[in-house]
C-alpha cells in the first residue's frame, strides 16, 4: 500500500504517482498482524514504574513526616530541656556530701602532754590534739587521756564538734625522790662521782 505525502490519498503498490498531485507515493508499512507482540512488554513496565515511584514517594513523606515529628517534639519542649540540666547538677552536688570532710575535736588537758585513747586504740598521742570524728561515728564517744605520773581522766562527747578538755590529777602514793637521800656534810667528790 502506498500513500501520497502531499494529500495523504492511499494507492495500491503499482501506483507510482499521486493522481491529484503527482507527487511520488511511498510505501506504508500495512502490518496488522506483526506489532501486537510488543504492546504486552511496555503495559508491565509502566505498570511497575508506578508503582516504585508511588513507593518512593511515599517513602519521601514518611521521611519528612518523621523528621518533622521529630523537629518538632525537640524545638517544642524547650521548657523539658532544661529539666534534664538540673539532675546533672544535684549529682555533682552529692559528689563533695559523700566524703564529707571529718570534723576534727580538739582535746585537750592540764596537763598537756597525754595521750588519748578510745577504747584499745591510741586517738592521739599528746595533748593538745584533735581526734577525727567521722559522720558515722556515734555522738557519745568516750576518751580516756593518759599521762605518766598522772591518774587517766575520762572524758565524754557531749556535743559534736565540742573541744574536750580534762584536768589530769596526780597519783597518790609514795613516789621515790632521787633527792631523798642522805647527803654527807663533809663534800666527798668520791660519793658525788659514783653516782
Ligand atoms: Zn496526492
Amino acid at each position: 500500500m502506498k500513500r501520497c505525502p502531499q494529500c495523504e490519498a492511499e494507492y495500491d503498490d503499482h501506483v507510482e504517482y499521486c493522481f491529484v498531485d503527482g507527487a511520488e507515493l511511498v510505501y506504508v508499512a500495512r502490518a496488522v498482524g506483526k506489532t501486537p507482540l510488543p504492546p504486552p512488554p511496555p503495559a508491565p513496565r509502566r505498570s511497575i514504574l508506578p508503582l516504585v515511584i508511588v513507593f518512593v514517594f511515599l517513602a519521601i513523606v514518611a521521611v519528612a513526616g518523621l523528621a518533622a515529628v521529630v523537629a518538632m517534639l525537640s524545638s517544642e519542649p524547650s521548657t523539658t530541656a532544661k529539666t534534664p540540666v538540673q539532675p546533672v547538677a544535684p549529682t555533682v552536688v552529692p559528689a563533695t556530701p559523700d566524703e564529707p570532710a571529718p570534723i576534727l575535736i580538739g582535746v585537750d588537758s592540764e596537763p598537756s602532754g597525754a595521750e588519748v585513747w578510745e577504747g584499745r586504740s591510741k586517738k592521739c598521742e599528746a595533748t593538745p590534739c584533735q581526734v577525727e570524728h567521722p559522720e558515722h561515728a556515734p555522738d557519745n564517744r568516750t576518751f580516756v587521756l593518759k599521762l605518766p605520773g598522772y591518774r587517766d581522766a575520762t572524758v565524754t562527747m557531749e556535743e559534736v564538734g565540742a573541744p574536750l578538755f580534762a584536768t589530769l590529777r596526780k597519783r597518790k602514793g609514795p613516789r621515790p625522790s632521787p633527792k631523798v637521800r642522805p647527803v654527807p656534810d663533809n663534800n666527798a667528790p668520791d660519793i658525788m662521782d659514783e653516782r
